[in-house]
């Protein structure tokens, strides 16, 4: 079966899914994006997925159609691509003009495309069960990656440094040392005194979806938070790490640059909030 994406009105086959070459999406990466997973089918936390995006288009960057009519086509995509375990993905960019920096005058369409794709629960479980690598690099993006924008370089380069470590993910050490995130996750420790520490959600991080679920999550359990920045020592010689996002939930983290995190598996807090995040994510 092809995959179908939706591509500025019109559901086609990938292979015929393209945008146009001066899309300044293409040109500048100028546009915005955002992931939910999709579980049994449906979304999960659409409704705080579609409030960041709102957010992120504080760029002056237009909605290019309501929210209900988005949901619309996102539950389409997800439905044409028979997704019942994977993420879908949208992306809005300032549209189409003739090559310039500055903003186009007129003011034209924002382009809008929405893909979706399976992912294997096993494997992922798997995973998760197994606990991940993270190497550290330094973080050397721009001042508001609390935008989620498509320009995505430094992460880029991040995770193919994690990748030709052996490890899956790139943690982003901070000038002062502190660990602001991962190239595609929030970042987690759990002290030696049990406390839950993440960075605090101002420029330096997205402020993730999963992480904010999590918070009612690590609440109900009587667990507590401390949002603060931590070091890449002070992870070195956590109890635990873990790391989130939409697509790994809570993926325990079990090596920081080839170290052990606390006995090297899996820690009891990463995952018995693994197992309870969806209680608290929204369906639909
Ligand atoms: N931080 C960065 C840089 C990300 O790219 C992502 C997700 O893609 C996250 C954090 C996690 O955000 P969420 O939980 O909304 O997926």
């Amino acid at each position: 079966m092809s995959r179908i994406a939706y591509v500025n009105g019109r559901y086609v086959p990938m292979r015929n899914a393209v945008v146009h070459v001066e899309d300044r999406g293409y040109q500048f990466g100028d546009g915005v994006y955002e992931v939910c997973e999709v579980r049994g089918g449906e979304l999960i936390d659409r409704r705080r997925h579609l409030a960041r995006l709102k957010r992120s288009l504080e760029l002056r960057i237009r909605m290019p159609m309501t929210e209900a009519a988005l949901g619309v086509v996102l539950r389409e995509v997800i439905a044409r691509n028979r997704i019942g375990y994977g993420t879908v993905y949208m992306q809005i960019t300032r549209g189409v003009a003739r090559r310039d920096h500055a903003f186009p005058t007129p003011e034209v369409r924002p382009s809008l495309v929405v893909t979706a794709r399976s992912l294997q629960r096993t494997r992922n479980e798997t995973l998760a069960a197994r606990g991940i690598a993270v190497v550290s690099v330094p973080d050397n993006r721009w001042g508001r990656v609390d935008i989620k924008s498509i320009g995505l370089l430094p992460n880029v380069l991040a995770r193919q440094t994690a990748i030709e470590k052996g490890a899956r993910e790139a943690w982003l050490i901070a000038k002062d040392g502190t660990v602001t995130e991962g190239a595609s996750s929030n970042a987690w420790i759990v002290t030696s005194a049990g406390n839950v520490v993440t960075h605090p959600a101002d420029r330096a991080i997205l402020r993730g979806i999963t992480r904010m679920v999590l918070f009612e999550t690590l609440k109900a359990r009587g667990l507590a938070v401390e949002e603060r920045p931590f070091t890449l020592e002070e992870a070195r010689n956590a109890r635990e790490a873990f790391l989130t996002s939409a697509s790994q939930t809570v993926m325990p983290v079990v090596s920081i640059d080839g170290r052990p995190v606390g006995d090297g598996k899996p820690g009891p807090v990463a995952t018995a909030l693994r197992r309870e995040f969806h209680r608290f994510a929204e369906r639909g």
